[in-house]
């Protein structure tokens, strides 16, 4: 079987999006062994420079004080077909939209934006971190959207697509994007995760349901990037038995 050749990149994120990635355990190695092939990775590969990959996973927001991480972006759409926002860091900033010159040996940097302030990205995987599955399952669909036969690519562009549309729908993210896209929508579960994650406190959980207080809501993405719901898309509803089973067949 050909491998696909996927790369992890990391910027400025806190390494548990790559943990969750590694939590995958044996479904990694299965994923190792037939589908992909890791090309580049700070902490498990040994090559320092980025090099050509079908697939790159973007831990991390992008300090602008810090060229090196500009330039590796940039390197990174250049040589990658498929660029994934790793988490809640790449895709919106997330809690590193709150660091503003807080690092005291360098309080030069003090910028961090999501990923698609700089590139065009193609895929988002909210969360933080991202779970172990949701990963494996991108990383597989990948390789069947790239690999597989027409009606594997068909059932991979269905799991891929709601979160292409994230992409598409850009890097911004408030608590009132949470109101709309979730609570408004009825996908609300009450699991508190967006309160958690808000680090100014301006969540709060009011009979079973979020209640932002947008005065103090700094829009820096977290809620939304934490939310399970976010992303949900009832387009994969109806082919949920099918990619079940892609999934099952391909890991078995
Ligand atoms: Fe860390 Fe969460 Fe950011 Fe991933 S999304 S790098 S787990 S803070
Ligand atoms: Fe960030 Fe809180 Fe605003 Fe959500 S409500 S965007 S977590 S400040
Ligand atoms: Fe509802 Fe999402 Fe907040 Fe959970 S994280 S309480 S599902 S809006």
């Amino acid at each position: 079987v050909e491998k696909i050749t996927v790369g992890h990149v990391h910027l400025s994120g806190c390494t548990g999006c790559l943990v969750s990635f590694a939590d995958n355990y044996e479904g990694l190695f299965k994923i190792l062994d037939n589908y992909a092939e890791l090309v580049y990775a700070l902490t498990l590969v040994d090559v320092r420079h980025v090099p050509e990959m079908d697939v790159a996973l973007v831990e991390g927001s992008v300090c602008l004080q810090d060229k090196s991480s500009v330039d590796e972006i940039k390197e990174t759409r250049e040589k990658a077909k498929v660029v994934v926002a790793l988490g809640g860091c790449a895709a919106y900033g997330n809690i590193t939209r709150f660091a503003r010159g807080g690092q005291w040996n360098q309080p030069q940097m003090e910028s961090y934006v999501p990923i698609g302030e700089l590139i065009d990205v193609d895929l988002y995987i909210p969360g933080c971190a991202p779970t172990p599955q949701q990963i494996r399952n991108v990383a597989i669909m990948a390789y069947l959207l790239l690999k597989g036969t027409d009606e594997q690519k068909e059932l991979a562009t269905a799991y891929l697509k709601p979160l292409m549309d994230l992409a598409k729908r850009g890097d911004e993210a408030c608590g009132c994007d949470l109101m709309y896209d979730v609570i408004n929508q009825g996908l609300c579960m009450g699991c508190g995760t967006c309160a958690a994650a808000c680090p100014v406190r301006a969540i709060t959980i009011e009979y079973g349901k979020p209640n932002v207080d947008r005065d103090l809501c700094i829009k820096c993405g977290a809620c939304y990037a934490q939310c399970p719901r976010s992303f949900f898309n009832f387009d994969v509803m109806n082919e949920f038995e099918g990619i079940t089973e892609l999934i099952k067949g391909v890991m078995e």
